[in-house]
């Protein structure tokens, strides 16, 4: 489980905004980093926020589609 000074100071790699910190229920050593303004979620493996673009999983709810976030600056 991530401790929440280090949650405090993460950024997203996109907007630089803050993160929300989901542990999983059944094992905290995993969890998502969620980005709300970019609907997009960091994985948490081991501990570790894996903070790459690349890797991140995308929020997009129903009826919002946009297409995934590109370098809108
Ligand atoms: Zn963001």
């Amino acid at each position: 489980m991530l401790k929440p000074q280090l949650v405090e100071i993460l950024q997203c790699v996109q907007c630089h905004g803050p993160l929300e910190y989901q542990p999983d229920s059944h094992d905290t050593t995993r969890g998502k980093l969620i980005c709300h303004n970019c609907r997009i979620a960091f994985r948490v493996e081991n501990d570790i926020p894996i903070l790459l673009l690349d890797e991140a999983l995308s929020l997009n709810g129903n009826d919002e589609t946009e297409s995934a976030p590109s370098g809108e600056n």
